[in-house]
């Protein structure tokens, strides 16, 4: 039996772990914090489901995981704000993104996952300061060009999702209100430099006060990520999840690119090289792709912004345009050849 190390216990070790210990591997995570999901602030994430093909459940039972023993809150409508306008309603009949819940305790995600590497013998080591002979490095967000601001709030508002868009919101980004089951996360991801003397924060906690949303026993937390495409190699050592730079540039959703890269990485370990570079393949392919929309998305205005949320609003099946927006075809090959020259592409 060989032994493989992997330095970080977050998403993309986790789910690298449990499928290398399925295949037969002895597996040891090295985590800094701890215990699991100790680095996180038990704020609530989406897993989006317009990204990849398969559904969030169909995805988390193909990379090895048993979805039952995820606790997940699909979500199949949410309100869009923007300065000007009265809130948009989007709905579509499948739910857009599942949200499950990130930290240490028994609903979190990061809890989840690690019971079930445990039940596959994977090996943890807490506290860790280990750095040598690591064959997998997950140790998450280093080098930020988005960050996060956020508060977790109880309150005995109902269940809800509200994204808000527009410079004072979010600049260059967006910010987003959801609440489940009298928990409740309200965060800014922005871009670095652009917000100077102003809180986005704030105003987003003023607006939904004046809508009559109670706060209560209220915690601050920060977060970072990428907007810029990194281009990482699938080779030893490997390098996944954040740190390795796989993640959607357009919205900053990380998880399912995280599990993924991870799962390529340890298809290679293992000697399934085929089906480890066409994961790979797909994960920069998506990367490319959510790098020209986010391009497309910075160039918007508070009142194309509102438009474009209008169009959701309007269509029959709005999760369909957000599935086109992540797929193929010769424009795109075109638009990312000329955004290449217009906009640094940044490779490590
Ligand atoms: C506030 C916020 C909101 C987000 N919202 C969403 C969302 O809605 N949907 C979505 O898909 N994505 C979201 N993301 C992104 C998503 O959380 C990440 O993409 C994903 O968690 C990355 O997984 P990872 O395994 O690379 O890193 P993590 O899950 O962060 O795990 C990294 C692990 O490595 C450990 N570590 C770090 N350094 C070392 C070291 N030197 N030695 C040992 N261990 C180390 C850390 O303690 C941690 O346990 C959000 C991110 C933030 C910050």
């Amino acid at each position: 039996m060989k032994s493989v190390n992997i330095l970080g216990a977050g998403i993309a070790g986790m789910s690298a772990a449990n499928f290398l210990a399925q295949s037969g591997f002895k597996v040891t995570i090295y985590e800094k914090c701890s215990f699991v999901g100790d680095s996180r602030d038990g704020d609530y994430e989406g897993i989006e489901n317009w990204i990849f093909s398969e559904n969030v459940s169909d995805f988390i039972k193909k990379i090895g995981f048993n979805d039952k023993k995820i606790i997940k809150y699909p979500v199949d409508e949410f309100y869009v704000h923007t300065d000007s306008s009265t809130p948009i309603l989007v709905k579509n009949n499948l739910p857009f993104f599942n949200l499950v819940k990130r930290g240490s305790t028994k609903e979190c995600i990061d809890y989840q996952l690690y019971k079930q590497c445990l039940k596959n013998d994977v090996r943890f080591v807490f506290d860790s300061k280990k750095i040598d002979n690591i064959d997998i490095y997950a140790t998450g967000s280093k080098k930020a060009t988005a960050y996060v601001n956020g508060i977790n709030f109880e309150t005995n508002a109902k269940n809800q999702s509200h994204l808000l868009l527009g410079s004072s919101f979010a600049p260059k980004g967006y910010a987003y209100m959801l609440i489940v089951n009298g928990e409740g996360t309200i965060a800014t991801v922005f871009k670095k430099n652009k917000i100077k003397n102003q809180s986005p924060l704030q105003k987003c906690v003023d607006y939904f006060a004046t809508r009559n949303i109670k706060f209560n026993n209220i915690k601050y937390f920060g977060g970072k990520g990428s907007f810029n495409y990194k281009k990482t190699k699938l080779s030893h050592p490997f390098f996944v999840g954040e740190v390795g730079g796989f993640q959607d540039l357009l919205f900053g959703f990380g998880i399912r690119f995280s599990m993924l890269s991870g799962i390529a990485a340890s298809k290679m370990i293992s000697g399934s090289k085929v089906s480890a570079y066409s994961d790979f393949k797909l994960l920069r392919k998506k990367m490319k792709l959510s790098f020209i929309n986010r391009k497309l998305y910075e160039r918007l205005n508070d009142k194309q912004m509102f438009k474009v949320a209008l169009k959701f609003s309007d269509a029959s099946k709005p999760l369909s345009i957000l599935e086109n927006a992540y797929k193929w075809n010769v424009k795109d090959l075109v638009s990312l050849r000329k955004i290449k020259h217009k906009y640094e592409i940044y490779s490590s």
